[in-house]
């Protein structure tokens, strides 16, 4: 009968014994149950450290992603009305961080919603865009559509669009791939017609065939000096899944449209200030999918801008109020200069309201107040620093005064 040779635990060496026996593990690897006991309760130990630091990273992220209404009371700081395009903003922002937050094993996949921002020029789609992208630890980038042309042509290549962001975070490319784009001008690669055309619009479809590739999600390679593919140049491939893009445009005379759809007549047309203005601001607040679609864009890229959304025409008191309510009014960073020379700045009521109405009067809109408050303040910013005061007021009166003597009447009107 042959010996029965004894085992021992690989690990502390423990003889098999009927108190403490030893089992083979795997191949030449022993253990003893004291030993398996030991290693089960620091692989337990382990585990729920893990468990741990994973919930604390968690709710860290959770509690930092800032809620549709923290977003949207931190645009209020800034930008004056708007209170759809600001909700809508919010929560697709809100939704974006929640999308590139996801597990990657979750098994519902969050699809993005790009937005497209449909309002006159100069009432606050990029300021939205800037003011969002002062919250955001995402990487951000604002890009004009009109530079861009179909490969091939005079301009830049669509791809450059994702340049900028790759720049925007030191082309770390995964960060990159959860940013956001704001794309200006949207409404400048609308197709000339509504029929496709048969001759090659360069300006037009085809760039939209080529953004269609970033909206949508696809690997793209990106020139990482943006402007035109260079044979030479290596190229950066970008996953364009995660990023957001913000869309905005003018759409300048999208009302008839709208108009036509809603089968009415746009009343006044051409004469009626008033009420072209009324209709103008009615009008585009029902703007639908089909009427960027009768604008001339294509509608593989309207389906992939679910979230449409309007901006309101500015009117007289939404200008007194952005001269003076967001957090870096013009009138307050006036009265921040003065007071660095110790001086305290006093805008009356009546002069405000002037600076309005001139504003509205040569349609200058929102842009217009800053150039009109320059042209009031020159000489003063010139000469108060040299003077012995410390108050300066400018009253109604002064403000017509100083535009008489910048002849603004004359610059105005030729502008
Ligand atoms: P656009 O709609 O053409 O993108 P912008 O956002 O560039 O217009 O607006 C131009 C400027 O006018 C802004 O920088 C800002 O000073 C002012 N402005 C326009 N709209 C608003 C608004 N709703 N609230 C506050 N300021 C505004």
């Amino acid at each position: 009968m042959a010996k029965k040779t004894t085992t021992f635990c690989t690990m502390c060496g423990a003889p098999n014994s009927k108190e403490n026996p030893v089992v083979n593990i795997y191949e030449g690897l022993y253990m003893c149950t004291e030993c398996i006991a030991f290693i089960d309760g620091k692989r337990d130990e382990a585990l729920n450290k893990i468990k741990e630091e994973v919930k604390t990273e968690e709710t860290q992220t959770s509690r930092a992603i800032p809620k549709p209404k923290e977003i949207n009371d931190f645009l209020n700081q800034y930008v004056i009305g708007q209170e759809e395009a600001k909700k809508y903003l919010s929560v697709s922002v809100y939704n974006h961080y929640k999308r590139v937050m996801q597990p990657s094993n979750d098994e519902v996949d969050i699809e993005k919603s790009n937005v497209i921002l449909v309002g006159p020029t100069g009432t606050g789609k990029t300021l939205l865009a800037k003011t969002i992208a002062r919250l955001l630890d995402v990487p951000f980038t604002i890009v004009d559509a009109t530079v861009l042309t179909e490969a091939g042509y005079v301009g830049e290549d669509v791809e450059s669009l994702l340049t900028r962001l790759l720049q925007a975070c030191d082309y770390d490319v995964e960060k990159a791939q959860r940013g956001i784009v704001f794309i200006d001008e949207i409404d400048k690669i609308a197709r000339k017609s509504d029929n496709p055309s048969i001759t090659r619009d360069v300006s037009g479809e085809g760039v939209q065939q080529g953004l269609l590739k970033l909206l949508e999600g696809s690997v793209v390679l990106v020139p990482p000096q943006g402007g035109r593919k260079h044979p030479d140049q290596k190229m950066i491939p970008v996953d364009t899944k995660n990023i957001l893009f913000i869309c905005g445009g003018a759409f300048d005379g999208i009302e008839r449209k709208i108009a036509a759809r809603l089968n009415t007549q746009v009343v006044g047309y051409g004469h009626d200030a008033i009420k072209k203005k009324h209709q103008r601001e009615n009008l585009m607040r029902y703007v639908m999918p089909q009427d960027l679609k009768s604008y001339g864009l294509i509608p593989e890229i309207i389906g992939r801008l679910p979230i449409l959304t309007s901006l309101d025409p500015l009117d007289k008191s939404a200008l007194r109020r952005i001269l003076v309510e967001p957090k870096n009014a013009i009138i307050r960073q006036y009265k921040k200069m003065f007071e660095l020379d110790g001086v305290k700045l006093e805008f009356t009521d009546d002069a405000l309201d002037l600076i309005v109405e001139k504003a509205v009067e040569y349609k200058l809109g929102a842009r217009g107040l800053r150039s009109i408050v320059e042209t009031i303040m020159i000489d003063a910013m010139y000469d108060v620093p040299s003077q012995e005061i410390d108050a300066f007021k400018v009253d109604r009166d002064y403000v017509s005064n100083q535009l008489i003597k910048a002849n603004f009447e004359k610059t105005a009107l030729s502008d």
